[in-house]
């Protein structure tokens, strides 16, 4: 949506009844009904305000030379313009100083850069961090930036929320709010990009935040062609990975899009019983439609599998659990990554002990299946994804 159309012409810009007035940033726009109810006095200052602009990063590379030719500007500036959105880490497209003055103008006119508000920024002793960003229509969502040897890896989120249900999870405890905008999943790259220093690249990206990335398929991948394009972030599809309950046909999407992402599917229980139990979305779907889409994926790309398993103390972490998944797995190229419970206060799910874990490792490997457990980043800082919205989100309940 553009600003100050409704000012000009209300008439135009009648829109359904349904549509709930926009609220931005505690200005509120009202507008014209269809239905001709009165509209509510309209409220914004001129010139527009930046959180309605599109954010730049939302047009495509041909969205953009189209716009730069509509400005009548050459049509090299587009490319220009990419160049400084990935590459320089400007905050503003007035630091944009390698761009005339005019085409600086002319961008915060029509596009806004970084326009959520960071409500926090937590730091972990080893050096995660990790940013709650605020939308514009109050939505948070949380990223986070992980430090490792030489590897600095972004975990993204894709929805507000999360409509899965998985009974250990933070995200999904209030539902499912909406999908975030292809803009809405780059903010929160550009954003974590800029908080390395001078001389250090991002090198991984990890769609595990907040959400069902395929549940937001259509939104994702034209972000990830952003993070994968040269003009963009230049990463190789090889170095992000998705991750997914396991969704049969949008993981076979997700294959023929041509690019050799990693695919991670959350397990978590090795029969259907108890993954149901655990991953409510089970019982529609069914453990063997997500290995045979997951074989698929395998078949098309040519990339092993993850299978992600969290353990939970006593309910899924038994020899007898890990014996299943041997047989499950033995014949397949996969990987396991055992995933210790992450606490969360509201769940009622003990972490695995070590001996249990090292256990469940030795008989995955008797089976000749290879496995890691994952390093716990963060801990200090609500890492488990969810959290930190959800402290937010009842701090809101309580001072409301
Ligand atoms: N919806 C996607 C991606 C988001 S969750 C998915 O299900 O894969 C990313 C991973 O973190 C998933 O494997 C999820 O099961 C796991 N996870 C969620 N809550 C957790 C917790 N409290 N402790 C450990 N892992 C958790």
């Amino acid at each position: 949506m553009r600003p100050g159309i409704f000012t000009a012409a209300p008439e135009r810009n009648r829109l359904p009844r349904e549509e709930p007035p926009l609220c931005y940033t505690g200005r509120r726009l009202a507008v014209v009904f269809s239905d001709g109810s009165p509209s509510a006095t309209l409220q914004f200052d001129s010139p527009a305000i930046p959180h309605m602009l599109p954010r730049i990063y939302e047009q495509t590379p041909a969205d953009l030379i189209s716009w730069c030719a509509a400005q009548q500007l050459p049509a090299y500036r587009a490319g220009q313009i990419q160049q400084q959105i990935y590459s320089t880490r400007t905050n503003s497209f007035a630091e944009m100083t390698n761009l005339p003055a005019t085409l600086r103008e002319l961008l915060a006119q029509h596009f806004s850069l970084l326009p959520s508000e960071i409500v926090a920024h937590q730091i972990a002793k080893d050096r995660t961090e990790k940013l709650l960003l605020q939308l514009h229509d109050g939505s948070l969502v949380e990223c986070v930036l992980m430090r490792d040897d030489d590897r600095r890896t972004i975990c993204i989120s894709t929805q507000v929320g999360c409509g899965m249900g998985c009974v250990f999870c933070a995200s999904g405890l209030l539902g499912l709010k909406r999908n975030l905008t292809t803009g809405e999943i780059l903010e929160q790259v550009l954003r974590l990009d800029r908080l390395l220093p001078p001389g250090e690249k991002l090198t991984n990206v990890v769609v595990m935040g907040m959400g069902e990335p395929l549940a937001n398929l259509k939104n994702l991948l034209p972000a990830l062609d952003r993070l994968t394009a040269a003009d963009g972030l230049a990463l190789g599809a090889r170095r992000i990975t998705v991750s997914t309950v396991g969704l049969p046909d949008k993981i076979r999407e997700l294959a023929r899009t041509g690019q050799q992402f990693n695919l991670a599917v959350s397990l978590h229980a090795p029969e259907a019983e108890l993954r149901t139990k655990l991953v409510p979305v089970n019982k529609n779907i069914g453990i063997e439609a997500v290995l045979e889409a997951a074989d698929d994926y395998f078949q098309i790309t040519g990339r092993r599998v993850s299978y992600e398993y969290v353990l939970l103390g006593s309910i899924n972490d038994l020899p007898e659990h890990a014996r299943q998944l041997g047989h499950l797995l033995k014949s397949r190229i996969a990987h396991v990554n055992l995933i210790p419970m992450n606490g969360v206060q509201e769940l009622p799910f003990a972490e695995p002990s070590a001996p249990r874990t090292h256990e469940f490792v030795a008989i995955l490997e008797s089976f000749g299946v290879p496995v890691t457990v994952r390093k716990r980043k963060g801990a200090d800082i609500d890492a488990a994804c969810g959290q930190l919205r959800m402290k937010r989100e009842q701090q809101n309940l309580v001072t409301l």
